[in-house]
């Protein structure tokens, strides 16, 4: 048996834990994103700016519904493209102050 953790178990033997339902819907979104991954670039530059300015990763993570994970591979380099409805999630994250603008 597969096991937990993996799309796999739960497709196959309809285990709905945590660890199951989450590799499901991880695949389930990078599935739904294959429309296109963008250059990383202006994710990245857009976290380092919120973060200078007190806007914590977790934070971001919290108003774009995004994981901190995938955000943490962006802005400390180590992923390059992303998806581009990522890019348009944390690009529409506004400090708190630019909100009033
Ligand atoms: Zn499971």
């Amino acid at each position: 048996m597969a096991p937990h953790g993996t799309t796999n178990r739960y497709r196959h033997y309809a285990c709905r834990c945590d660890l199951c339902r989450q590799a499901q819907n991880t695949t389930q979104r990078a599935y739904r994103n294959s429309r296109g991954l963008v250059d990383a670039t202006p994710v990245r530059e857009r976290l380092v700016f919120l973060r200078e300015n007190g806007v914590r990763l977790t934070r971001v993570a919290e108003l774009s519904g995004w994981s901190k994970q995938s955000l943490w591979a962006i802005a400390d380099g180590r992923q390059e493209k992303c998806s581009a409805d990522l890019a348009e999630d944390v690009l529409a994250v506004r400090a708190p102050w630019e909100s009033a603008a």
